[in-house]
This record gives structure tokens, C-alpha cells and sequence, in this order.
């Protein structure tokens, strides 16, 4: 492992500075960037250690907005009575997500800047991947090796899916990025945080510049908070990334008919793929009306590009949608409790 110093900020005007070095790096919990350091992914010739900084709090606003520290470990936000009960598909994203001894290290932050799981990506012993290499090719598409990657918003550089289940219930609830810079404050909405290959070289994986950081996160108050649900697709039922997920917030007019809705799936692109298309059919259908929710849904997929190797993911995405629609609207019996095997509330 290469050599690099380390600092410990102990403010936000200290943090910016050393960041601005060459070859500087954040570390918060350091549950990703100290695997990335052992497998050769970064080697970053400074480390800014941002623990001491005052970003911890989770905050509800007189309005009811949530605003949540980066520096927020995962479970505290899990674990919180108000996003429980508010904006439970924001506790359930989180719980189903790692384990507990995860959790109780990794920061809000530091969940959304993670990094693919593409295997080509995380292997030890380079592999062509246009991610950690420009130019040198992607393994994964030359292998015909797809299962487990993106069916929208790939290109033949990467076809590599984001795997933040937080980041999915973010772009459901209409939050925004908090982000803090050389430049001053800014503010991104959730769903345009992550980039896809599409949208920039495969190297970059979110908007944040070097020298920035994400100071939290904001999620407004929206009555569709309450009646929300994240589904996870698993391979297995604990400790394990999402196939597909589906992050759902509703409104329901009189009786189940869906008055407004916004729905973000994991596992297809990277990052939370909005089905617009099918938010905007879906206004005015019955909850009961499983083939008008099902014929809603399959329009934002007429436009979805699967490999080889995941065409099972543009039906599976699709069920998924339709089931966590259903149980948005029962929040009295929410996925949250089947996480104990993953380590969720006992
Ligand atoms: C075995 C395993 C299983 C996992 N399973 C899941 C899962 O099912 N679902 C899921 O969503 N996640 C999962 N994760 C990912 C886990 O949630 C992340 O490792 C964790 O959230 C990272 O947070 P951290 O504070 O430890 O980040 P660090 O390791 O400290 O940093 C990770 C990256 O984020 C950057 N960073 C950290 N904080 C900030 C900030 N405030 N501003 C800008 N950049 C920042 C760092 O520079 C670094 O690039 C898993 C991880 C492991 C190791
Ligand atoms: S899909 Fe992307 S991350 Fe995976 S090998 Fe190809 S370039 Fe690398």
C-alpha cells in the first residue's frame, strides 16, 4: 500500500483546504475507502480524516423538514421515531442495507459516494475497467458477464449500477444534496447526484467536484412521505446488495385511487432511476387494479436497454414497482420488520 499522510479536520474551513491538495481524499467511516486502499482501487497521497466535524445531527424542522448531518451514521438515521414513522421507506432502505456493525460505522456521506460492486471494478488484481482506468475497456461487457448490471442509462464504456439503497428512498422522497465547496454552498436534488456513463467518462460516479463535500442531506415534508416503502431484491436474505429495489412515496385520494406518486428502483443504472413516465399513468389508477398499475408501470420500460445477461431484471424491476406501490399504501405492515435476519430491529 502506498504511503500517505493524515490529517484530522477540526473544521469545515480546515477540511475544504486540505482537500484542495493533489491527491487528497475524505475519509468518514471509512467502511468503503479502507477496502478500496487495500485492493489498489484509490491511493490517495493525503487523507482527510472529517469525523471531528460538526455534521452529525438529525434535525426535524418546524415544518417538518428532515435535514440530516453527513456525518450521520447509518443506524442512528435508521433509528430515529420520526423517520420511522414519517418516511418509512428512509428507515427500511437503510436497515436492509449491510449489517449492524456497518451501519453503526458508515456515515450518510459515505453511503451515497460508495462505489459500484461491478466484480470487474472490485477485483484485486486489475482487470479492464474504464472506472478505475480510462480506456482500458470494460471486462464485464467484453465477457458477456451482465447479470448483475444496468439495463437504462449504460454505454459500451461501463454498464455498471449503483448500489446505495439509501440513495433510491432519497430520490422517492425529493431530497436534495447538501454540498459544500471552494465556491460556497450548493444544492443538487437526489436524483441527479449520481452520473451515469451516458452522462459523464465512467471515472466520475456523482456530480461532487474533489474539492467538495456533502455537508447532509434535506427532505422535505410531503404527506406521500408517510405512505412510502422501499423493497429490496436480493440474492439472500441478509448482507446483501440489491438485484432491483423499488423506493415508493404516495398520496391516495378518495378510497385507494393514487393521487400522486413518485417511484426510484436500484439495481437497473447508476444511479436511482425515476420512472416518470409511469409516476404521471399512474395518477388516478385504483391500488386494487393490478393490470392498470402493472400496463402504468411497463411504460417506463419501453425504453429499457438490457444485456445478455439481465433481461430478467426488466420484468423483475417491474414487479417490484407494482408490489412496493401496494405496500406503500399499508404502512402497518412495512419490509422493515423482515430485516431481522439482515441484522434489523430486534
Ligand atoms: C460488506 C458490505 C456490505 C454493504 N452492503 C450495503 C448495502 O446493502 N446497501 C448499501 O447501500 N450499502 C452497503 N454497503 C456500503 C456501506 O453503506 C458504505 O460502505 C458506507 O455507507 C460508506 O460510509 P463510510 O462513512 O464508511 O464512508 P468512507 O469509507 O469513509 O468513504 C467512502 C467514500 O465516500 C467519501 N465520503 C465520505 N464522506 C463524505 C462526505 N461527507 N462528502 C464527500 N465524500 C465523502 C470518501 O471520500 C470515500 O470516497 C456495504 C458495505 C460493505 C463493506
Ligand atoms: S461495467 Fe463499468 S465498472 Fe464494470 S468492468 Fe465495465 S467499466 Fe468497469
Amino acid at each position: 500500500m502506498k504511503e500517505f499522510t493524515y490529517v484530522k479536520a477540526p473544521d469545515m474551513a480546515a477540511a475544504l483546504t486540505a482537500l484542495r491538495r493533489p491527491g487528497a481524499q475524505l475519509v468518514a467511516g471509512g467502511t468503503e475507502l479502507l477496502n478500496w486502499l487495500k485492493d489498489g482501487i484509490e491511493a490517495p497521497d493525503h487523507l482527510v480524516d472529517i469525523t471531528g466535524l460538526p455534521l452529525t445531527a438529525v434535525d426535524v424542522g418546524p415544518h417538518g423538514r428532515l435535514r440530516v448531518g453527513a456525518l450521520a451514521r447509518m443506524s442512528d438515521l435508521a433509528a430515529h421515531p420520526e423517520v420511522a414513522r414519517e418516511r418509512p421507506v428512509l428507515a427500511q432502505s437503510l436497515l436492509l442495507a449491510a449489517s449492524p456493525q456497518l451501519r453503526n460505522m458508515a456515515t450518510i456521506g459515505g453511503n451515497l459516494q460508495q462505489r459500484t460492486r461491478c466484480p470487474y471494478f472490485r477485483a484485486d488484481t486489475p482487470l479492464p475497467c474504464n472506472k478505475r482506468t480510462p480506456g482500458a475497456g470494460c471486462a464485464a461487457l467484453q465477457a458477456d458477464d451482465t447479470a448483475q448490471h444496468a439495463i437504462f442509462g449504460w454505454t459500451q464504456e461501463c454498464a455498471a449500477t449503483h448500489p446505495s439503497d439509501l440513495a433510491v428512498a432519497l430520490a422517492a422522497l425529493d431530497a436534495t444534496i447538501l454540498i459544500s465547496g471552494p465556491g460556497g454552498e450548493r444544492r443538487v436534488p437526489a436524483d441527479a447526484f449520481h452520473l451515469t456513463p451516458e452522462e459523464a467518462e465512467p471515472r466520475r460516479h456523482t456530480v461532487l467536484a474533489p474539492d467538495e463535500l456533502i455537508t447532509g442531506v434535506e427532505v422535505p415534508a410531503r404527506p406521500s412521505a408517510r405512505l412510502s416503502h422501499y423493497l429490496k431484491v436480493r440474492q439472500r436474505a441478509s448482507y446483501e446488495f440489491a438485484v432491483v429495489s423499488a423506493a415508493v412515496a404516495l398520496e391516495l385520494t378518495a378510497g385507494d385511487t393514487i393521487g400522486s406518486v413518485r417511484i426510484a428502483l436500484g439495481g437497473v443504472a447508476h444511479r436511482p432511476w425515476r420512472l416518470t413516465a409511469a409516476e404521471e399513468a399512474l395518477r388516478g389508477t385504483e391500488l386494487a387494479d393490478t393490470d392498470a398499475l402493472r400496463a402504468a408501470v411497463a411504460i417506463s420500460f419501453a425504453d429499457a436497454r438490457p444485456l445478455p445477461g439481465n433481461g430478467y431484471k426488466v420484468e423483475l424491476a417491474q414487479r417490484a414497482a407494482v408490489r412496493a406501490l401496494r405496500a406503500a399504501a399499508r404502512p402497518e405492515a412495512p419490509d422493515v420488520h423482515r430485516a431481522g435476519a439482515n441484522g434489523g430491529p430486534r
